[in-house]
């Protein structure tokens, strides 16, 4: 159906961001619309347990965000099941294209486009995406009950994945380019404790392995880093876990970017270098990415807002 749609607030993104600054702006009376994108409720949806959100010990991710959901709507948000596919942010109202055919007018645009999943960009990763390689073990963990996989990486994810994916592999080699881990205390301390993970340090994927009929994986051929020695570790699944990139596609020719693609922002300010347009969350920042800073930033952005436009009137 095609619609326009006028809002004094469009908020991009429905992960901690994007729902934070849903309950923020709809409490300054802005009636903001939410388009959610195509994760509705954004990375904590491909996780298990969440321990680090304050005032709840343990809660699931995907349980979260449904509950994110629920306030942001509670306050007054109006949230819409849509992808933004193209945004002009050249003239006000700015304006927004959704995959739905509806457009959005904007007097004031809350980007928490969030990130994704990197890869490493080589020809047998992609070949095997889906038949054995995959960035998110929590959606395809459960296909490798009793086999043998690798999760490459050393940060939390690389750590949490590793972790996940005990529940059903017989056997998980950690795969890391160095022997210092990134990831925080506690999660190092599991994976040493864990039987079914063993640690390969200083070491980097150099190729996956597999069959061609039926497609599918049945190894990886790694590198020493410091002695360019191969070898070759028999497994079924191989999970790519080295970080996260801003989802900057919309603003990446509009906005200032740096540090590979984050949107910056004014220092202690969640506003970008269009008057208007503020970034909340992942989108922009790349020391912290937690969903308690992104639900931070989502609180300043829709505050900053209410101010730009209150100054306007
Ligand atoms: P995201 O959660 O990335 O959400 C981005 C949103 O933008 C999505 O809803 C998407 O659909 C939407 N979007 C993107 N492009 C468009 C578009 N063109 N149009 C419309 N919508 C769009 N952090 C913690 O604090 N604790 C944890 O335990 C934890 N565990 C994690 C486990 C995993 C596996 C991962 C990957 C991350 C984890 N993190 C954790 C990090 C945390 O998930 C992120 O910091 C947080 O989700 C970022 O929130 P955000 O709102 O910026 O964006
Ligand atoms: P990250 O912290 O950036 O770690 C990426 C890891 O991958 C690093 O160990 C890095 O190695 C490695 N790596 C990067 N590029 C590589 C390459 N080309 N080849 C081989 N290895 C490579 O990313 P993340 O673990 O996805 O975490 C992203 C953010 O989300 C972090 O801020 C994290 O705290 C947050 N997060 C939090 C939780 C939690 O709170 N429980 C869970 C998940 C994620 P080096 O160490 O050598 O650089």
């Amino acid at each position: 159906m095609t619609e326009t749609r006028h809002t004094r607030l469009l908020i991009i993104g429905s992960g901690p961001a994007g729902y934070t600054a849903g309950v923020y702006g709809s409490r300054a009376m802005l009636e903001p619309i939410l388009v959610q994108g195509i994760q509705p409720g954004g990375q904590l949806t491909i996780t298990t347990e969440v321990e680090n959100w304050p005032g709840i010990a343990e809660v699931q991710g995907p349980d979260l965000m449904i509950d994110m959901e629920a306030h942001a709507k509670a306050a007054g948000t109006e949230v819409i099941a849509d992808h933004i596919s193209s945004l002009d942010l050249s003239k006000r109202p700015f304006t927004a294209v959704g995959d739905t055919g509806t457009t959005y007018t904007a007097d004031s645009v809350i980007l928490a486009t969030g990130a994704q999943a990197k890869w490493l960009g080589m020809e047998s990763e992609e070949k095997f995406k889906g038949f054995g390689v995959s960035a998110c073990a929590t959606c395809d963990g459960f296909f490798y009950r009793g086999d043998d996989v690798v999760v490459i990486g050393g940060g939390n994810t690389a750590v949490e994945e590793a972790l996940f994916l005990t529940k059903f592999a017989n056997k998980v080699t950690l795969i890391h380019r160095r022997d210092e881990l990134r990831a925080e205390k506690i999660l190092q301390d599991r994976l040493m404790k864990n039987p079914k993970i063993e640690p390969l340090w200083f070491h980097q994927l150099d190729e996956v392995l597999g069959d061609e009929d039926p497609l599918s994986v049945t190894g990886v051929r790694v590198k020493n880093v410091k002695t360019d020695e191969m070898q070759e570790i028999p497994c079924k699944g191989v999970f790519v876990a080295i970080g996260h990139a801003p989802s900057n596609e919309l603003v990446k020719d509009t906005l200032e970017t740096h540090m590979g693609g984050y949107v910056v922002t004014a220092p202690d300010s969640t506003a970008t270098s269009i008057p208007g347009v503020f970034a909340a969350g992942d989108i922009t920042d790349h020391i912290y990415r937690q969903a308690v800073t992104s639900a931070g930033m989502g609180c300043m952005a829709a505050l900053e807002v209410e101010r730009f436009l209150s100054e306007e009137d």
